[in-house]
């Protein structure tokens, strides 16, 4: 459907050689657009390349650490050189660190804050020329659902994804006269190698999870690529500085437990149930 191709598009993914990158870039893939994979990993980038490459994509990658300006200017430049345009950034790259806040070295707090804010910032700086020069542009951010939510484990994460937000919002009002449309996904559990590290080592995390989000179960990195075609696509020429969440319902259920939930939670024991038996 033309509205939502990206036939003769070109794409920069950070982070897209595995998750949620991953499944962004084979969406783009499918939908017709050349992928720059940006990622440190070189192996990770190269397996990337091969399996989208299998589908039919022009796909290129470089290693790229998104806290540094001049391997940044190069991924920009390497696209331009490479496949002639650029028309979508999706700043995706992101790391964390789980501790309680009084536990954070300043070291650990500024390399999240680094990868993940920063590291975003610097990514839309380096492609705006561009896409101004070109007549417009699409860029993705990644937030998440601590972007809405606090969460006692995650001080520099939460504060640099509630961040991204207020950047994405302030680049789309900035950038809108140059037809650049900057928009933010918000993504709920989402079972890739960043969470599946705290779900193997929290014991009945995986399920708590599930049972708290409404559709019943976690995300997969695919789910995130229809969003992502969309605002990257002319579908979405009237979108900008929002935040979507894509989440399985888990926010919009916010603070509230499901009466089944309260139920069992010995918490609860005594507390009529408005409205039930
Ligand atoms: P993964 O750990 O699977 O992927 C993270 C990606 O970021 C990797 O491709 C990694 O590549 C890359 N990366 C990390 N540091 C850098 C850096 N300094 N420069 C360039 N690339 C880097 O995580 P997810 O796929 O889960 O996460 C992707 C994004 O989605 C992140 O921003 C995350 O915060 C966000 N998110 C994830 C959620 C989830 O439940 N999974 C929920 C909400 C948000 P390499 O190893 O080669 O550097």
């Amino acid at each position: 459907m033309k509205l939502f191709t990206l036939k003769g598009r070109v794409a920069i993914i950070t982070g897209g050689n595995g998750g949620i990158g991953f499944g962004i870039a084979r969406g783009f893939v499918q939908a017709g657009a050349s992928v720059l994979i940006a990622a440190t990993n070189r192996e990770k980038n190269d397996l990337a390349v091969k399996t989208l490459r299998k589908i039919g994509g022009k796909v290129a990658s470089l290693e790229v650490d998104v806290t540094n300006e001049r391997l940044v200017e190069q991924m920009t430049e390497t696209t331009l050189k490479r496949f002639k345009r650029l028309d979508i950034l999706v700043a995706n790259a992101g790391i964390n660190i789980r501790k309680q806040p009084e536990n954070f070295s300043l070291e650990e707090w500024r390399s999240i804050l680094d990868v993940n804010l920063t590291g975003t910032f610097i990514c839309a700086q380096s492609v705006y020329p561009t896409m101004k020069k070109m007549g417009g542009g699409k860029i993705i951010t990644m937030g998440s659902g601590t972007s809405l939510f606090g969460a006692p484990g995650m001080a520099p994460y939460a504060a640099s994804k509630g961040g991204i937000v207020q950047l994405t919002k302030t680049l789309a009002t900035a950038w809108a006269k140059d037809n650049i449309q900057v928009n933010s996904i918000l993504p709920g559990w989402i079972d890739t190698e960043l969470t599946r590290r705290s779900y193997e080592t929290t014991p009945g995390l995986y399920e708590r999870v599930a049972s708290r989000t409404p559709q019943g179960r976690w995300g997969v990195p695919d789910d995130l690529s229809g969003v992502s075609v969309f605002l990257a696509s002319e579908a979405s020429n009237f979108v900008t500085g929002t935040a979507f969440p894509v989440d399985g319902g888990f926010s919009a259920l916010g603070g509230y437990s499901p009466p089944e939930v309260l139920k069992s939670d010995k918490r609860a024991k005594g507390l009529k149930l408005v409205g039930r038996n």
